[in-house]
């Protein structure tokens, strides 16, 4: 075992130094200078987001690995960039580590980082290291690149527009339920949902189809819980929504779980976030033409609801057909 300490500073920068770039055509100089020079990406968008995961806040050490750690880190970058149209470029990498960290357990974040930006094809250009007095904390400021004008805005959802979601939501709820409650639940149903937390997927093939078809009007990624999430796309666009709770679409080991801890699935996917699941909505007249095109490339889609007037607010009707306001409950962190 190998203390920070015993390694220092550049050497630590020295030993995670290698495979940073996954499409090195982009870069004129990466890591080692004092500013990474990167080239222009030609006409297109240039996009900038920056997400920070700290301990204990985003992630508790005693029930993620480092690797995890590292491959969720740039993961929910990647969904920030997805989530505007556009794919991943180029990172940087910045590390707070409490001093009694080992060696090893950075370099398996930084596995779990390469990983993920192998997959995406990210550069990672650059970053800062830090001796942290408390908790781990990583952050990652991430570059994408979305073409001229095909950027898609949360603003542009319009009164009869259809909200759709990919994937199946509530289900990182679940696997956060799972790892922070003791309890003996079956293998097979708690799989699936703890991978969806601790590995969560950014959508970023299914981002790419919606930004260049016609008739999409709001996209967002859902990390922070549906009725937050429906609360940015309303606002940002003046806009109400009705969703109907007998079309969120759930997973059935989820359904399980909440049935075998007492837990309701809808508090799962109205508050729980990280599904990191894209929100979307449409034009009537479009639905059919970009149902087929998202069918056609084996994307998973689920109609959920209809944006309204402002004036009618946020609607859930319920199984029953009664309606009640969403509420948001979800994580703010002050
Ligand atoms: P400076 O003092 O010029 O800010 P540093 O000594 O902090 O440079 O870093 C040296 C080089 O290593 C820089 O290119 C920086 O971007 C990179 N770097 C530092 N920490 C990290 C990290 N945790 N991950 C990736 N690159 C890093
Ligand atoms: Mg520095």
């Amino acid at each position: 075992m190998v203390r920070l300490a015993k390694l220092g500073e550049f050497g630590l920068i020295d030993l995670l130094n290698k495979n940073m770039l996954y499409d090195p055509e982009k870069v004129i100089a990466g890591i080692g200078d004092d500013a990474a020079v990167l080239k222009p990406p030609g006409t297109k968008w240039q996009l900038l987001t920056t997400d920070m995961m700290m301990e204990n806040i985003h992630f508790r050490l005693d029930w993620s690995q480092y690797y995890q750690v590292g491959y969720k880190a740039l993961a929910v970058n990647i969904s920030d960039v997805a989530a505007m149209g556009g794919y991943p470029s180029h990172a940087v990498v910045s590390v707070g580590i409490p001093e009694e960290t080992r060696v090893e357990d950075i370099e398996e974040l930084y596995r779990g980082l390469k990983e993920m930006a192998c997959r995406f094809k990210v550069n990672l250009v650059g970053g800062d290291t830090v001796k942290s007095p408390g908790p781990l904390v990583i952050n990652i400021a991430l570059m994408g690149e979305v073409e001229e004008g095909r950027a898609v805005f949360r603003s542009g959802a319009k009164p009869g527009d259809l909200i759709y979601t990919t994937g199946f939501l509530g289900t990182s709820a679940a696997g956060l339920y799972i790892l922070s409650h003791n309890g003996d639940y079956p293998v097979e149903l708690k799989e699936k949902v703890i991978r969806s937390h601790l590995l969560p997927e950014p959508r970023v093939a299914a981002a790419r189809i919606l930004s260049e078809l016609e008739g999409v009007t709001a996209l967002d990624d859902n990390s922070d819980g549906l009725a937050a999430e429906l609360r940015e796309i309303c606002r940002a666009s003046s806009a109400g929504c009705l969703i109907r709770e007998k079309s969120l679409p759930v997973l059935p080991e989820v359904e399980q779980l909440a049935c075998l801890t007492g837990r309701n699935t809808l508090d799962w996917i109205m508050d729980g976030g990280e599904d990191y699941e894209l929100l979307f909505t449409l034009r009537p007249e479009r639905q059919e033409y970009i149902e087929n095109a998202l069918g056609k490339e084996g994307i998973l889609y689920k109609a959920i609801g209809i944006i309204t007037h402002s004036s009618e607010g946020m609607v859930l009707e319920k199984e029953d057909g009664a309606k009640e306001t969403i509420l948001l409950q979800g994580y703010s962190h002050f």
